[in-house]
């Protein structure tokens, strides 16, 4: 299980730093870390939390998120990551629809009351019981309750585990639509964290720095769990993300990991006193959530000395990684391609309407099976059965090629796929294309309807720190000779940002319809 997993690197390597947080310069030992982790879990059972109970916790990377995450591994509460973007109304969605017995949460952060929503939704939550906030007297009550229960209550509470039980309950980023929770086991994100940071040879003395939220996937299980299975070092740069925070951070504690989504690398490079910062201790990293471009991984690899770094693709449903780069495969493969199927899994790429195995080379939806796939969507079996089949394939909506050598490409998402006058163009190609633009900092293609041909594309830009705008017919001077007409952008809008989730994706569906206003 993952308390005992957890235990053991504790007891391993007891002396090694575990968790840092910047802002506060708070730093925990895995013994003290380990220490406090069990106070807390005493703090729980003394206030009847018990095995399957659902804990809450609702807060931006701080690091009491990693001590609860623990804690309630230890004594088999499910722990319920609620997004720190939410606000009234999807909180109540997930306190009720969860079952929450308990919420930990930080009272205030940036403007947004948490204590405040948290009240208001309370009388609708008949099911919370206990409200705690974080760096308050209710938080040391919790703790100094614990006294009430036996030195081994935890002992005895983690040896009831199994590590089929439902440890997890994560939602997804809610790119596409509304988040859904997926109901994960211990075995599901101990296992996933456990290869993922083997990919990439974290041991006992790496650092790595965690910009991405704990709340998401890739915090708590590539980041966390990850780290914590290998002995590493967590590093909090800040709450939640900055650009110049983590690069400080990577500098001023000789951080060897760096882990993001390509806008959050995208931003870093982008700093303007980038070239201030000094990465060297950087040795790899992960980047991994949506396309990355094939520059970026270049520059991170050069700019960033992160020459190990490794492209994961994966999805909160799949604890969540299924496929990856390896630092011995070759350039080309480490950065155009999202690496070849993990350990213990299948995958397949299927014809969408068929659901017949595509053959190698042509585009087709991503399914995946093995130990990775989640116990299901939580108390929603009508929407697990529409994501999971029979055989226990998991449907992943993505767009992939395998080619001949097992590598995968990721095409893009089956929602996002722009059909112009019956032809299927992906938004990926094109904005990789773009992207190579010495003007344009980022770049996102949609499709937005069109009466002649069903849909027309349309390129969103950011364009690089002083560089004029550019408009379409630059854009489509650019890809003269390039690309094909047909996939050259009818429509182009210059933006100061794309619209975003707090993991750092791009939510196009929010894009199109913005589109949708402006071009009337
Ligand atoms: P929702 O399911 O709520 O709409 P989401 O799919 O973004 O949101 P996550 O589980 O956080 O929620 O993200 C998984 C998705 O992210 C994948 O299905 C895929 O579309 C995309 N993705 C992840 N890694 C990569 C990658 N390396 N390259 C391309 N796309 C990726
Ligand atoms: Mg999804």
């Amino acid at each position: 299980t993952i308390g005992a997993n957890f235990a053991r690197t504790a007891a391993r390597f007891s002396e090694s730093e575990a968790l840092v947080d910047v802002p506060s310069g708070r730093r925990w030992s895995y013994g003290k870390l380990n220490d406090d982790v069990d106070a807390l879990a005493r703090g729980l059972l003394a206030a009847g939390v018990a095995k399957g109970d659902r804990v809450g916790i609702w807060a931006p990377n701080v690091p009491e998120w990693v001590l609860i995450q623990y804690a309630t591994a230890k004594i088999g509460a499910i722990l319920v990551n609620v997004n720190p973007s939410y606000r009234q109304h999807e909180l109540k969605y997930a306190v009720r629809q969860s079952g929450m017995r308990m919420i930990v949460a930080l009272p205030e952060f940036r403007g947004s009351d948490y204590a405040g929503m948290i009240d208001a939704v309370h009388p609708e939550c008949p099911d919370l019981a206990d409200v705690v906030y974080i760096g308050t007297g209710s938080w040391d009550a919790l703790v100094a309750g614990g006294a009430a229960v036996a030195a081994d209550a935890v002992e005895q509470a983690m040896a009831a585990l199994s590590t089929d039980d439902p440890i997890n309950i994560q939602y997804t980023s809610g790119t596409t639509g509304s988040p859904k929770g997926a109901t994960l086991s211990h075995h599901n994100i101990l296992n996933n964290g456990y290869f993922v940071t083997e990919t990439i040879n974290l041991t006992e003395t790496d650092r790595v720095c965690v910009p991405v939220p704990f709340y998401h996937c890739f915090g708590m299980v590539m980041c966390n769990l990850g780290a914590t299975s290998h002995g590493a070092a967590i590093v909090i740069p800040a709450p939640s993300f900055d650009a110049a925070a983590t690069l400080r951070a990577v500098q001023e504690e000789r951080c060897t990991a760096l882990y993001g989504v390509p806008t959050m690398f995208i931003a870093e490079l982008n700093l303007p006193d980038f070239a201030s910062f000094d990465l060297t201790s950087l040795r790899t990293g992960i980047m991994a959530g949506s396309p990355c471009p094939v520059e970026v991984m270049k520059r991170t690899m050069t700019e960033m000395h992160m020459s190990e770094v490794s492209i994961a693709y994966g999805m909160t449903e799949t604890s969540p990684v299924s496929m990856q780069t390896q630092t011995d495969d070759d350039v080309a493969h480490r950065t155009e391609t999202v690496g070849r199927v993990h350990p213990h899994l299948e995958v397949k790429i299927v014809d969408p309407t068929t659901g017949l195995t595509a053959p190698r080379g042509t585009p087709g939806e991503f399914c995946t099976r093995g130990y990775s796939v989640m116990l299901g969507y939580w108390n929603d079996p009508e929407k697990t059965a529409a994501a999971i089949d029979s055989a226990r394939w998991m449907h992943t909506g993505d767009l992939a090629v395998m080619y001949n050598d097992g590598y995968v490409n990721i095409v893009g998402r089956i929602k996002d796929m722009v059909i112009r006058g019956g032809e299927n163009l992906y938004p990926r190609e094109i904005e990789e294309f773009l992207y190579s633009h010495p003007d344009i900092a980022d770049v996102q293609v949609i499709g937005v309807p069109d009466e002649k041909y069903g849909e027309e594309l349309c390129a969103w830009l950011l364009m690089k720190p002083g560089a004029p705008a550019l408009d379409q017919a630059g854009v489509a001077a650019f890809c003269e000779g390039h690309l094909s007409r047909q996939k050259v952008p009818r429509y182009v809008l210059v933006v100061d940002e794309f619209p975003m989730t707090v993991t750092g994706k791009v939510r196009k569906m929010d894009m199109r319809a913005t589109t949708v206003e402006l071009l009337g």
